[in-house]
């Protein structure tokens, strides 16, 4: 395989809540190809396999994560045809957004403020109320879990809210339609997303963004401001004041304290309004 292979990598930095042990096994593969190869030994070698995104929606345990973890940073090309655009899934949004932005293509707003890279952002379907990844995807291209290279268009996949429903699969490349547009009118609607967003959510804290899914007809937000459960805090974790599905991080907290927490409001949010909120957030490790 071409790419960086390392041991015994700490997480923590690499994810947004700063929190969690090592991957035993750090992979940095180069090229679509060689992602294929590193799944294809995991799987002859029986050794567990993950795929780190933008690390904006993993909670990683204390103790780290057995096993291989795989980085597609270097997946990270952006090539345009007319009004398709293709970028790998190492692609950071913001850097498709303002690459889309420049040359006058729209229809990605929806996603701004999301700190996912494409392959993260297509594995949870990421959105906003405005839209989702797959509302502009036109194909992906994954490596099956046969470490096989397919390329899949939009009509095969039953992607559904915050879940690209890959099954297993890894996303490589995605290629969205956009539609021409004046680059000042597509900047004026990602400042006014972004200032809405800081208005409303504590985005320069550390977090994992919403843990949990908002309940058909109603937002998990809500539920948990009802019960009671604002700044409610356990060791280094809080219940933001801002934002009541954001839990944020002040430091030297631990997996187990954000556990702990996630536990302790679903509790009363059961207790108050006979929810059961089911966590967003991905738990690696546990
Ligand atoms: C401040 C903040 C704001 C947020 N706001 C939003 C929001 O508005 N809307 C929203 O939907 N989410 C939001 N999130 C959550 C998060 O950004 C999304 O869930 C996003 O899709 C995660 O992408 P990522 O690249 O960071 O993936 P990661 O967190 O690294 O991974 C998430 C999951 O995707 C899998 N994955 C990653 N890459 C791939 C790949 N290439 N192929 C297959 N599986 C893969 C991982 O294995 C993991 O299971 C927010 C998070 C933060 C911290």
């Amino acid at each position: 395989m071409r790419g960086a292979v390392r041991q015994n990598v700490p997480l923590a930095p690499l994810t947004h809540l700063r929190i969690g042990g090592p991957a035993d096994w750090f992979l940095e593969p180069y090229a679509e190809e060689d992602v294929a190869l590193a799944v294809r030994v995991c799987r002859e070698l029986d050794v567990p396999l993950r795929v780190l995104g933008g690390g904006s929606n993993i909670v990683v345990a204390d103790g780290g994560v057995r096993g291989v973890v795989l980085s597609l940073a270097s997946l990270n090309r952006i090539v345009r045809d007319d009004a398709r655009i293709t970028a790998g899934a190492g692609v950071t949004l913001p850097s498709l957004l303002r690459a889309t932005k420049d040359v006058g293509l729209a229809g990605l707003e929806r996603l701004t403020g999301i700190p996912a890279v494409v392959g993260g952002a297509v594995a949870m379907n990421a959105g906003t109320r405005d839209g989702e990844t797959f509302d502009r995807l036109v194909s992906l291209t994954l490596v099956e879990t046969d470490g096989s290279i397919e390329v899949r268009g939009r009509d095969r996949f039953d992607a559904t809210y915050r879940d690209g429903r890959l099954r297993g699969a890894i996303a490589v490349q995605a290629t969205f339609q956009l539609e021409p547009d004046d680059p000042k009118a597509i900047f004026e609607r990602f400042s006014t997303s972004l200032k809405k967003r800081n208005a409303t959510q504590p985005v320069s804290q550390r977090s994992v963004g919403c843990v949990f899914r908002n309940p058909a007809g109603d937002a998990a937000g809500r539920l948990i401001e009802a019960a009671g459960c604002k700044t409610l805090r356990i060791g280094g974790l809080e219940v933001s004041g801002l934002h009541a599905n954001y839990f944020v991080h002040h430091g030297a907290g631990s997996a187990a304290e954000f556990l702990a927490l996630m536990h302790e409001v679903q509790r009363r949010v059961r207790a108050e309004s006979g929810v059961e909120l089911e966590p967003e957030v991905k738990f690696w490790g546990f």
